[in-house]
């Protein structure tokens, strides 16, 4: 395999519609590998359509998408990289079974991945030992908290020791203390595994500081200028797009303390 050591995907004028919507206009862009890398942008700005099809979980409509050196498209490819990525979509608990506890979920995952026994304990426990779902193990999903579903659900993604981490809003729906810790454990499990790439999609722009390099959507945001934003905030939302293409970080970062896109989000943990 003719693997790129400095991008782990390169995307080419890929195009995406659902029936009138245009959810991806002409897109290209290369993630670098072994990056913390941020996309950032409002809802409808087409984040979820581009991870899923990083992810290979969705299917290319038009364009190229090569990752881990290898065309998407070609189905041996696919399916020698797949075990390689983990994803996390969007929606806090998306890919849990709200009945089952957290051993059960998490067994559940391993089970998929064909992990022998003895080395699915080992991971397991090291998995609820950073997370601090330990004690929690015979806990249904149901009835945890929002912050605890969503570390719940990142050991399911990280269960089978991915190179490429892909979290859909992984904060969004959780308290910021959370937020704080959920971003803390991402570092740490990247200083386990150093060449981990992780790829998110956030709404939050004061998370941009956080990522080695950023990718700003704003398509979204450009339709959204009629909904009768106040002026400064629409100017704080440009600099901070201008910021995260020109990669400056702390101006992305203060810009961001000044704008929020799109309408507050209220959602409620878990
Ligand atoms: P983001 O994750 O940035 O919010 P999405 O990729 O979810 O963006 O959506 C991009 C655009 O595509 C939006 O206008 C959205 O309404 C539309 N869209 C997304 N998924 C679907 C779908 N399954 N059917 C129809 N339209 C969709
Ligand atoms: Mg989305």
């Amino acid at each position: 395999m003719n693997e790129d050591r400095t991008a782990i995907a390169h995307i080419e004028l890929v195009t995406h519609r659902y029936r009138a919507v245009v959810a991806l206009d002409n897109v290209s862009l290369e993630i670098p590998a072994g990056k913390m890398v941020g996309i950032i942008g409002p809802d409808g700005a087409g984040k979820s359509t581009l991870l899923g099809i990083i992810a290979g979980a969705r299917r290319i409509q038009s364009g190229q998408v090569n990752v881990f050196g290898g065309d998407l498209k070609d189905a041996e490819h696919r399916r020698l990289i797949c075990p390689r990525i983990a994803y996390m979509p969007q929606g806090l608990g998306r890919n849990l079974y709200p009945d089952l506890t957290v051993q059960e979920n998490i067994e559940f995952f391993a089970r998929l991945f064909e992990q022998a026994k003895e080395a699915r304990e080992k991971r397991i426990t090291e998995l609820l030992d950073s997370t601090g779902l330990a004690a929690f193990r015979d806990r249904p999903d149901k009835n945890l908290s929002g912050g605890m579903r969503q570390k719940l659900g990142l050991c399911c993604a990280l269960i089978h020791d991915p190179d490429l981490l892909i979290l859909d809003e992984p904060t969004t729906g959780v308290d910021p203390l959370s937020r704080r810790q959920f971003w803390d454990l991402i570092g740490r499990m990247r200083g386990r595994h150093p060449g981990m790439s992780v790829l998110v999609a956030t709404a939050y722009m004061e998370e941009a500081a956080r990522f080695d390099h950023l990718v700003a959507m704003f398509a979204g945001f450009w339709g959204r200028k009629s909904d009768g934003h106040p002026g400064p905030k629409l100017m704080a939302q440009g600099l901070m797009i201008l910021a995260a293409l020109v990669e400056d970080r702390q101006l992305a970062a203060r810009a961001a303390a000044q704008a929020t896109f799109g309408p507050k989000r209220s959602r409620k943990p878990g």
